[in-house]
């Protein structure tokens, strides 16, 4: 009697996780799929760079978890049919399918973290600098350079410019001057300013109130001031025990002039192992960014 009741509950329990399995990978699928119809569906290329910025890596993500579900239910399907209920064999056999559950999902999150940003990244340049069509004359726009959308752009935008934390792209229509100014993230974090309401709210001074000790947390005052309407802000931090991490400090590059150049390529590895690489359309750009760079305050 308790053989057939045992008997009869493994079989439920195989139906389930069969089931389950099925859909776990059809939900992954949706995912994907869905996320790829809501990009084709948009038909501004901006609309379309900022939806996949904002969305592609979590709903991913959510496939990926979708998908270790998935796994983690196959597994418990394991020797189906061949094998009698046995308490610790059912036991050691749900263990090893969380952890492979567990793995498939951290093998994701490293796709994620490590390698997919590239291939995003690759993706997200491709909208970026795709013609823009004016809608209007149906005329096929031209991106300005660095040097000629200054006129363009209001001083406020220049200053957030100038800090990297916002970069604008201009678009004209040479037929009719029809201008299109498209908002990007630029390479470095920068505040929004409480009073102007620009991303130009850079740190001028950092000052340690209190030093970090082995047993204790110190205290440091970082002083910001906007770059373009001047207004002043200084908002403490705390500074962890044990400073290990050196910020990486890239060594002063000397470039000479040269006006042939069209594009610098900035590749910057940090001591932990992460690596940054951006582009620049001229070299003074590139210098500028140097001199402004921190590893810790990229984006
Ligand atoms: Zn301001």
């Amino acid at each position: 009697m308790e053989e057939s009741t045992n008997g009869n509950f493994l079989a439920l329990f195989h139906d389930i996780m069969t089931i389950g399995a099925i859909a776990a990978v059809v939900v992954a699928v949706l995912i994907y799929i869905i996320h790829n119809i809501r990009v084709s569906a948009l038909s501004d290329y901006k609309q379309k760079y900022d939806y996949i910025r904002k969305n592609e890596i979590s709903h991913y993500k959510y496939a990926f978890i979708a998908i270790a579900v998935g796994v983690t239910f196959i597994i418990n399907t394991y020797g189906k049919g061949s094998l009698t209920f046995d308490a610790i064999w059912f036991s050691v056999r749900v263990f090893i399918s969380v952890a492979g559950g567990t793995l498939v999902g951290y093998i994701g999150a490293l796709v994620l973290q490590y390698y997919y940003p590239t291939k995003l990244d690759k993706k997200l340049k491709k909208w970026r600098y795709m013609p823009r069509v004016n809608a209007e004359t149906g005329n096929r726009m031209r991106l300005l350079r660095e040097d000629e959308e200054d006129v363009h752009l209001d001083e406020g935008m220049r200053a957030e410019e100038d800090v990297f934390s916002v970069d604008y792209d201009v678009w004209i229509d040479e037929a009719t001057g029809h201008t299109k100014v498209e908002k990007y993230p630029g390479h470095l974090e920068a505040l929004q300013c409480n009073n102007c309401g620009f991303f130009t709210m850079k740190v001028i001074r950092e000052e340690i109130i209190e030093p970090a000790t082995e047993t204790s947390e110190g205290e440091l005052v970082k002083h910001y001031e906007c770059q373009y309407c001047g207004s002043i802000r200084a908002t403490q931090f705390h500074i962890a025990k044990e400073e290990d991490y050196q910020a990486f400090k890239p060594e002063k590059l000397e470039f000479r002039k040269n006006t042939m150049v069209n594009l610098v390529k900035v590749d910057i590895h940090s001591s932990t192992g992460g690596r940054k690489s951006y582009d620049f359309q001229s070299v003074e750009q590139a210098q500028k960014f140097l001199k402004e760079f921190d590893f810790e305050k990229t984006q």
